[in-house]
């Protein structure tokens, strides 16, 4: 392909999930390897005995392939895939592989098993009106602390953790929110599945989830309530919906305006966090404390 050809090509990233019993994790693992081989996607995709969780990268014709064949096994046919614009770039390799869980929380089936109970699905345009009519409620942003960081819906509440497993230490912050009307939210809605389910267990009695997730309500409504860029998993590092948008990211160190991630300088401590052009050296790095500053000497 000359370089003219290849800068036409345009890519999709699909971001796709379904909690479904599969018998045989490996099996699967196995054939969607093979698919998304022969298509040159690269990207992450998990199988479990739970389900699917996956986000894949390839040219429009290829992920739309992949999409076409996935949606053909009849546990998938009803499965809601996302899209957005990708660059070519977004993940180093492909890799599928079978965990115990399809996103890591540790939880016991007790605690929450979407298969049996998960909260009600809210669609982005009831929420949409929920948000016009100041309707009492409360958005409870499922993700970490560092995604919050870049963009979050207006007046929601943060766990503050920076794991899902954290989630039951986030429990004494939630706890007033128990008899008030609570939406959950992520970024494509995988997360909330389980714990929307672990709020319930717990003895919330009014929990909603966004059903699609943040992606699917800035898709559809690009700038409005959601403030900044949500982050995502990838090398992009934050999906921009267009729409009229301001950025609410501040650095960690300094409080300016910014959407730069960084992964701390001090190699025992990698935290990823929003560090400013001002506040990160030459080569792009900052350390996240003088803790980790100070590791250095
Ligand atoms: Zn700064
Ligand atoms: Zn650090």
């Amino acid at each position: 392909m000359s370089q003219i050809e290849s800068a036409r090509v345009h890519y999709t990233v699909l971001l796709f999930y379904k909690y479904v019993t599969i018998a045989e994790p490996e099996v699967l693992a196995t054939h969607l390897k093979t698919v998304a081989e022969k298509l040159g996607l690269t990207g992450r995709v998990i199988v479990a005995h739970e389900g699917i969780n996956g986000t894949l990268e390839g040219n429009i014709l290829s992920a739309e392939t992949f999409v076409t064949s996935i949606l053909q096994d009849d546990r998938f046919a009803d499965m809601h895939i996302k899209r957005s614009a990708g660059n070519g770039a977004s993940f180093p390799k492909l890799s599928v592989k079978v965990r115990n869980e399809i996103v890591g929380t540790g939880f016991t089936k007790d605690e929450a098993d979407p298969e049996v109970q998960t909260a009600t699905h809210l669609s982005p345009k009831e929420l949409h009106e929920w948000f016009r009519s100041n309707k009492d409620f409360t958005v409870v942003d499922m993700r970490n602390n560092y995604e919050f960081a870049s963009g979050h819906f207006k007046n929601s509440v943060q766990p503050d953790i920076s794991a899902s497993r954290h989630l039951p230490l986030a429990m004494p912050k939630l706890e007033p929110l128990k008899e008030k009307t609570v939406v959950t939210v992520c970024t494509g809605g995988v997360r909330c599945e389980k714990m929307s389910a672990y709020l319930l267990s717990k003895g919330f009695t009014d929990v909603y989830q966004l059903d699609g997730g943040i992606h699917t309500y800035m898709e559809q409504f690009p700038g409005e309530d959601f403030k900044g860029t949500l982050y995502t998993f990838d090398k992009r590092l934050t999906m921009d919906f267009g729409g009229d948008r301001e950025v609410i990211g501040q650095c960690r160190l300094c409080g300016a305006t910014t959407e730069q991630y960084v992964d701390c300088a001090e190699d025992t401590c990698h935290y990823h966090f929003l560090a400013c052009a001002e506040c990160t050296n030459e080569s792009g790095r900052a350390y996240c404390s003088p803790e980790c500053q100070n590791a250095r000497v």
